[in-house]
């Protein structure tokens, strides 16, 4: 597969290293599995580094992103000689042979969804061991000793994937360094931090344990024995509570529970907001917080200003730096000196006209890049915006949590008003949705099709006359988020509350003067409390509130049959009046069975706040001058959101590394 070219990056054949599957495990008679341990007749893979430089803003510093390709040795096509001299471009020359480990025909493109495949745990597997290789042999080369390695490296598992580091550094200490047990533990625990990025059970990866067993034979003898420890320590604190030792167990019932292993060989355990953290110590992971609450902490993600708001809106960026000069490009929280101009009509004039000329790239971007297209793909026709509407925009990954059904759902009810009264003046609205989907995620491919097939309808019906436009966004990737979202009049953060870890679109909109109607989730509670909550729409259940709808039992059907909005909805949805494909007719049946039946994500007991949180932001968007004022606070109060922030975080509380002066 051809691969795109990349001018910035060095491939490093010289600091090729060697990744090892299968095989059985041979030690000393008089040895234990915790002692020097040795693999037989593996099968190996050669990892081969690509560095690429990454540039700092105006910093003078340029740092490395080591990444790694692979090919499976054809020993007959080895050159062992020149291996031997060094010459590790020939020796490896007619190497890269069937590479089936990190070729791009087998990504993973399943989001907060464990599919648990074989080849998935092989390419963690090499990219742990060759990156874990790779940091102890540049380690050695200090020639300090190994007391010293946490001081020196930070390892931050950026959620489960890598949680195979905790394993790989204890097999290298102990087998390969010859350090003991014990010793090789603490020097684990202390260099290894954990991030948690999702609540979502279905999310949180479990390995099956003869899969693990069989291809990584030591990795998983070294998960049984770091499993049992612990298991043995819990049941001494707790006087053989076997129903806790069992809940916090890192392999039960034939899986291994990576997370769990992540936790009890980390010394930090971070959320990526404040409310994501309080779940995951009262809910989630509670057992966990009671045995070890000093290593629970949080860590409010945020966004790179450079990326966010200098690079893709420049205007804006510009006028802000002539209003307060160019320290928030470095320093966001610098962005409250706009608060004074809050008041000052030219300046909101000016933020407006920015706004206008945004969505008019947005507009020709839809116009030539978007096109309408029929089942096959191919173009039949041209989508034309107003920049007179409000550009609403939902841009995020697909999924049920996420809730694009919910504001889906309310265009449905819009146009339903629309239709019965023709006359009625609405403020009109453009509706953008932007996302993809795993191939194998049925539901959100059914929503994909419910938002077409309404976009189908709404912009080719007459009686709308362009009051509703609905626009569904093709290939949505960073590229087409600076377009987007710098674009946008209203951002859409609905989320069920309690489920979403933090959001960073959230705060990318609110940077770029999009007013945010949204749940208190995520990274939306702290936006609250910056922005203030009348500079927002908040609307709907509160994560305690869902916690114990869930407990306690909700019943959608009967909420359907009282509220007779929800009811013409959802009996549309079963009807032939939205479409009469009937491969379509059974797609939206599939989804109203779901609401009606279950509504695991609470999409119609919020719809009703939400249109009446959508009918406020109709109503502030025709006082330009309040609108624009919000806008402006939104901007000003929206320097805790940078990432900078976030990282000199990770380093003040977890890393401790020392800060080096640049010249
Ligand atoms: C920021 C971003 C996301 C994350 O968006 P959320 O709203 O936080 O889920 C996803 N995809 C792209 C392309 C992004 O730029």
């Amino acid at each position: 597969m051809a691969a795109t070219w990349k001018p910035w990056e060095i491939q490093h054949e010289e600091e090729v290293v060697i990744v090892k599957f299968g095989g059985s495990l041979k030690r000393e008679k008089s040895f234990t599995n915790k002692q020097k341990t040795e693999i037989e007749d593996y099968e190996s893979v050669s990892a081969i580094p690509f560095d690429t430089p990454v540039v700092g803003y105006r910093n003078n510093t340029v740092n490395t992103l080591r990444l790694w390709s692979t090919s499976v040795p054809d020993y007959d096509q080895f050159n062992i000689k020149a291996f031997d001299k060094g010459d590790y471009h020939h020796a490896l020359k007619n190497v890269l042979c069937h590479d089936d480990l990190t070729m791009v025909s087998i990504l993973y493109p399943n989001d907060s969804h464990d599919s648990g495949k074989r080849l998935r745990l092989k390419q963690q597997y090499i990219l742990v061991s060759a990156s874990m290789q790779d940091i102890i042999r540049t380690y050695k080369k200090s020639s300090l000793p190994f007391e010293m390695f946490h001081q020196k490296v930070a390892i931050q598992i950026n959620d489960t994937h890598p949680s195979l580091v905790i394993t790989e550094l204890m097999r290298i200490l102990v087998d390969e360094e010859d350090i003991e047990w014990d010793k090789a533990w603490d020097i684990t625990v202390n260099t290894c931090a954990y991030t948690n990025h999702t609540v979502l059970s279905e999310a949180l990866e479990q390995w099956d344990a003869a899969m693990m067993k069989a291809i990584l034979p030591r990795n998983f003898e070294i998960v049984e024995i770091i499993n049992h420890d612990f298991c043995v320590s819990v049941e001494k604190k707790y006087c053989k509570d076997m129903d806790r030792v069992r809940r916090l167990s890192i392999v039960v019932d034939g899986k291994v529970k990576m997370a769990h292993l992540a936790i009890v060989g980390s010394h930090s355990i971070n959320g990526v907001a404040e409310l994501h953290t309080q779940i995951l110590k009262e809910d989630v992971l509670r057992d966990f917080y009671e045995i070890f609450p000093e290593k629970f902490n949080c860590k409010t993600n945020g966004i790179t200003p450079r990326r966010w708001l200098l690079k893709p809106n420049p205007e804006l960026a510009g006028l802000i730096t002539d209003k307060i000069g160019n320290g928030w490009i470095t320093n966001l929280s610098e962005l409250e000196k706009l608060e004074k101009f809050s008041n000052d009509i030219d300046f909101l004039k000016q933020i407006t006209e920015i706004k206008r000329r945004n969505k008019e790239r947005l507009k020709n971007y839809v116009y030539k890049q978007n096109p309408v297209r029929d089942g096959s793909g191919k173009t039949i026709g041209k989508i034309e915006l107003s920049l007179d509407s409000i550009f609403d925009v939902q841009a995020k990954r697909l999924h049920e949590y996420k809730r694009q059904l919910l504001n889906a759902l309310h265009i449905l009810i819009l146009y339903n008003r629309l239709k019965n009264n023709p006359d009625q003046k609405i403020i009109a609205r453009t509706f953008f949705f932007a996302a993809k989907s795993a191939p194998g995620y049925e539901m959100a491919k059914a929503i994909i099709k419910f938002i077409t097939i309404l976009a189908r309808t709404i912009n080719n019906d007459p009686d709308i006359k362009d009051m509703i436009k609905v626009v569904f966004l093709e290939n949505y990737n960073v590229s087409l988020a600076e377009i987007l979202l710098t674009a946008a009049d209203v951002s859409e953060q609905i989320s069920t509350a309690g489920l979403e870890a933090s959001g960073t679109g959230n705060m990318k909109l609110a940077l770029n003067g999009a007013l945010t109607i949204g749940t208190m989730d995520g990274a939306n509670v702290e936006m609250s409390e910056e922005i203030g909550e009348e500079n927002m729409f908040i609307f709907g259940l509160r994560s305690d509130e869902v916690k114990r709808l869930r407990e306690n039992g909700y019943n959608p059907g009967e909420l359907c049959n009282r509220e007779e909005t929800v009811q013409r909805i959802i009996n549309q949805l079963y009807s032939d009046e939205l479409t009469k494909i009937p491969e379509e007719r059974a797609i939206l049946k599939r989804i109203a069975d779901s609401l009606v039946h279950v509504d695991k994500y609470f999409i119609l007991k919020d719809l009703l706040p939400y249109k009446e949180a959508q009918e406020k932001v109709s109503e502030l968007y025709q006082d330009r001058i309040s609108w624009a004022k919000k806008v402006v606070l939104n901007i000003a109060r929206s320097g805790k959101f940078s990432s900078d922030r976030t990282i000199k975080q990770y380093n003040d509380e977890i890393w401790n590394l020392e800060k080096i002066p640049v010249p």
